[in-house]
């Protein structure tokens, strides 16, 4: 029988590796949803709705029927990429800068109510696994297996930095901590934050496994 598997956690616990690999074990879709609240910000940064010092939340709202979201799947690395208004924006979402905003992009109630809405419709047959924040919470509260993933800040901006330069984009690894602590504190923070352990969710807390590790257990999770 084809379930639901819901990957929440802090950023940069590698949980879309690990959700990656066990949608590819299991010939189910992975379906990452921070790239959906990225691609929203990258829309907003290109419309200069919002900068370093300067946010028109009333803009990005007028805005959002404009904004599409969509997956393609790219057949040589199985990897469901992210479409802005049909323009592959995979590799420029994942940039620091992008980073930096998403989470304030994310805090507004109309974005997360359109890409919620979305994430549902693409469980709707099940067979799905999908990581962000409030997966197990919100989009899915009767997902059949939820994991909630952590780490320690170090190490994942350990995880982050590496990520980042290994792509050829030139941060400091002080700027990539300062990045993860603060975004998580957004994300933890707010009233209505998205990041909260579902009541049902078992916690993996990822710092000292391996990939491996943390992909046996899951998909020994998944089997019971
Ligand atoms: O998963 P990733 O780190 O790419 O997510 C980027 C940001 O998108 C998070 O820091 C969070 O602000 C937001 N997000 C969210 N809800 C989700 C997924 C991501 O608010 N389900």
């Amino acid at each position: 029988k084809k379930i639901i598997i819901a990957i929440d956690g802090h950023s940069s616990t590698g949980k879309s590796t690990v959700a990656k690999q066990l949608a590819k074990a299991l010939g189910y879709i992975y379906v990452d949803t921070g790239a959906m609240y990225r691609a929203v910000t990258l829309y907003a940064m290109r419309k200069c709705f919002i900068n370093d010092s300067h946010f028109n939340q009333e803009a990005i709202e007028r805005y959002l029927p404009f904004i599409n979201i969509k997956f393609k799947l790219n057949k040589k690395t199985g990897i469901a990429e992210v479409l802005l208004n049909n323009e592959n924006v995979e590799n420029e979402i994942r940039k620091l800068s992008v980073s930096n905003n998403v989470s304030q992009i994310a805090a507004i109630s109309l974005v997360r109510q359109k890409l919620v809405q979305q994430q549902k419709l693409m469980g709707a047959e099940r067979g799905i696994v999908m990581d962000g924040r409030d997966i197990g919470t919100v989009v899915f509260p009767d997902a059949e297996l939820k994991i909630f993933m952590t780490a320690t800040a170090k190490d994942r901006a350990e995880r982050r930095y590496k990520e980042i330069t290994e792509r050829g984009e030139q941060v400091s690894y002080e700027d990539v901590l300062k990045n993860v602590v603060n975004r998580d504190h957004i994300d933890s923070t707010r009233k209505d934050s998205p990041l909260r352990k579902a009541d049902d969710a078992i916690t993996i807390d990822n710092s000292n496994m391996t990939l491996d590790e943390q992909f046996q257990k899951i998909l020994e999770l998944a089997k019971q």
